[in-house]
């Protein structure tokens, strides 16, 4: 039995996308778990829209998929093998050189090389797909150089996949039609046809094609905003694929376990931008608070409070990106006093009990005295809620006229975590503190 080789082959015209990160690991799961080798191939070839910067980003973002390939190569390093293969090719009488106007500029002619087609109807099985048959007198001649030494994907790629004795050739649907090319370059050449599997493309909700190009289909978007590798990982692999039954959360180790071509879907797979936020989460949630902290890339200038927000921040951040944004936003009253404002204070208060805002931040702060250092959020609820509840028992004001004062003295916010909350990270001697500025705001 020959060994399973796989290869993935961005073309460094733009980020890493969203579609080729998903070849790239239904490759990888496909590979490792035949035992195989995975190939990085860089489709270097279109020197005009190839990019240092795109290609260091391919690499970056697979490194940081953990979707570490086996060996690595450059296209454009096989420019000599491919120019042989041509050469035989039109020694062979199977293709031919032909002057025409150039593509790019039809005022300067050009020597193409065109592939003699022979218009047979190509017939190949496809692993995903099942059988598939293709005329081929379409095609006519069609171009595989734009001249001698400079070979056009058809022909590389071709080329490429037979020297590194790839068996196995996943890609995006969207080359389906260029496979019956590739078959009919593998025949004049002599080579073996790969197994094919095209899997299907990523749409956007409205069913529309996902872009390569937008930052939006990214994978450093993503990375950017505080998605966690293993949160991507596990969102791409359910993307066009189903090991069958309920579970969903799996880590990649588990997922080269079970992968099983067969089992990817033949329809286009939507992408929900909220689905995989809430993978992250999952992922997020599983993460002590130290690789929290780390991970999150989270700066704090009190190290410990910051460590017993975590909690909090994990039942409410759905990315890093928003866990930073909580910490110097609704957050930031965890480590700095806020500014008060009176009519907010106030907002609470009825007409027709003045002072009764002041006298419920007066009761509370009794309450606090009460309450130890490093008390939890449950204590302080069983300590502060009675004086809400005894509110309400006397109508209109409701809980809310107690803990609307209190939360807002504390948070300095109109949305923030709840009080008893704010109440155990700050300790209550700051919560008293705060308390009683704002009685002082009330006086004043
Ligand atoms: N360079 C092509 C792409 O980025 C891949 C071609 C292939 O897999 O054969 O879509």
């Amino acid at each position: 039995m020959t060994a399973i080789i796989t290869r993935i082959a961005p073309s460094p015209t733009g980020y890493l996308h969203f579609g080729l990160a998903r070849t790239a690991l239904f490759s990888y799961l496909f590979t490792r778990k035949a035992g195989g080798e995975f190939i990085l191939r860089i489709e270097d070839t279109d020197a005009v829209r190839n990019k240092p910067e795109y290609e260091a980003d391919i690499f970056e973002e697979l490194a940081w998929l953990g979707l570490n390939a086996d060996h690595r190569f450059r296209q454009s390093e096989h420019r000599a093998r491919h120019t042989e293969c041509l050469r035989i090719l039109i020694e062979k009488n199977l293709a031919y050189e032909s002057e025409e106007p150039a593509k790019d500029d039809p005022s300067k002619i050009a020597r193409v090389v065109r592939l003699k087609n022979p218009g047979e109807t190509v017939v190949f099985t496809d692993l995903i797909r099942g059988e598939i048959s293709f005329d081929t007198t379409e095609l006519g001649d069609f171009v595989i150089a734009r001249s001698i030494d400079d070979p056009l994907y058809h022909l590389a790629v071709v080329v490429d996949d037979e020297d590194e004795n790839v068996t196995h050739i996943i890609r995006g649907e969207d080359h389906i039609s260029n496979t019956p090319r590739h078959i009919l370059l593998q025949r004049a050449l002599g080579f073996r046809t790969p197994a094919y599997a095209h899997i299907p493309l990523i749409l956007m909700s409205d069913r529309s094609k996902m872009s390569k190009r937008k930052h939006e289909s990214s994978v450093k978007h993503y990375r950017e905003q505080g998605i966690l590798p293993e949160a991507l990982i596990n969102y791409l692999a359910l993307l066009g694929w189903n090991p069958g039954g309920e579970r969903e959360f799996y880590t990649l180790s588990e997922l080269v376990e079970i992968f099983d071509l067969s089992r990817v879907q033949k329809g286009g797979a939507v992408f929900d931008e909220v689905k995989l936020f809430s993978v992250n989460q999952h992922w997020m949630r599983t993460l002590s608070v130290d690789d929290f902290i780390i991970r999150g890339n989270l700066v704090a200038h009190d190290a410990e409070k910051l460590r017993q927000i975590v909690p909090l921040l994990k039942e409410r951040a759905h990315t890093f990106a928003e866990a930073r944004a909580m910490l110097s936003d609704e957050l930031a009253c965890l480590f700095t006093v806020p500014a008060i404002d009176r009519n907010l204070l106030l907002a609470k208060e009825l007409s027709d009990r003045p002072g009764m805002t002041k006298a419920a931040l007066e009761s509370l702060s009794e309450a606090l005295k009460s309450l130890p250092e490093g008390v939890s959020s449950e204590i302080a609820k069983e300590a502060l809620m009675p004086l809400a509840d005894a509110e309400e028992a006397k109508g209109k004001g409701g809980r809310g006229a107690v803990l609307w004062p209190l939360r807002y003295a504390l948070s300095g916010q109109e949305r923030s975590p709840d009080p008893f909350t704010l109440v155990s990270i700050l300790g209550p001697r700051e919560a008293l503190s705060r308390a009683q500025k704002a009685v002082g705001i009330l006086e004043g």
